[in-house]
């Protein structure tokens, strides 16, 4: 089963992905978390897309079509996989579409932006592993500490209030029409994204089910 996750910045996309391919035995694709790989390894690539990141806005839709080109092709994308963070904009969709990949399901989580902008203020990533916390709503068994490998957990550069703006409005601008694009083909499942993470899991895995 092939599968993207779409929603705003902080709608959850990445907690669901990592408990959904927990399940399912298949690898989520996470175009940030590679990004931020590259970047913390001083690639080319990650240096370029750094004042992107930074300032909230997308990379580049060659650099980032590119990234998930190469991703896709490893062997661990055979039995299926979750696509967290991409596509983020049309020509990504198309791209994806002109590959021959086949999508099943596109699940779109729902949160409102007030929602957005508390969550991504409290969100905690380990810089090891990525997992992701929230210091109020999830928090790690121990302060500062990821329960799943013990690496230190950090703020990202851009959950800074003063990024998140920008990220709402890129995500309503260039993200959003993805749903339209995804409903025309018969893909799109919306589930609401407010409330308890398992109800949360319970609806996004009964809409691969469905
Ligand atoms: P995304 O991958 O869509 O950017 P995340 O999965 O990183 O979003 O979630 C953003 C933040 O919100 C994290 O701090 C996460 O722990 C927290 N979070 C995720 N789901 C919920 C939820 N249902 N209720 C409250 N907080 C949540
Ligand atoms: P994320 O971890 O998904 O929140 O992504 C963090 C940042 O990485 C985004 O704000 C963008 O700058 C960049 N990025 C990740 N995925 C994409 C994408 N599909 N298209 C463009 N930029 C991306």
């Amino acid at each position: 089963m092939n599968i993207i996750l779409l929603g705003a910045p902080g709608a959850g996309k990445g907690t669901q992905a990592a408990i959904i391919c927990d399940r399912l035995h298949i690898p989520t694709i996470s175009t940030g978390n590679i990004i931020r790989a590259a970047l913390k390894s001083g690639t080319e690539m990650g240096l370029k897309a750094k004042s992107y990141m930074d300032e909230g806005k997308l990379v580049p839709d060659e650099v980032v079509i590119g990234i998930i080109k190469e991703r896709l092709a490893e062997d661990d994308c055979k039995n299926g996989f979750v696509l967290d963070g991409f596509p983020r904009t049309i020509p990504q969709a198309e791209a994806l579409d002109s590959m021959g990949i086949q999508i099943d399901k596109v699940i779109d989580i729902e949160v409102s932006d007030e929602e957005i902008v508390g969550r991504l203020s409290g969100r905690r990533v380990c810089e090891s592993c990525s997992d992701t916390y929230h210091v109020a709503h999830h928090p790690p068994q121990e302060e500062g500490k990821c329960d799943k490998c013990g690496g230190t957990l950090v703020q990202r550069k851009d959950d800074h209030p003063e990024t998140v703006n920008d990220r709402l409005r890129v995500y309503h601008e260039q993200t959003e029409p993805l749903k339209g694009y995804y409903e025309k083909q018969g893909k799109l499942f919306e589930v609401k994204g407010e409330g308890d993470i398992g109800d949360i899991t319970r609806l996004t895995l009964a809409a691969i089910e469905a």
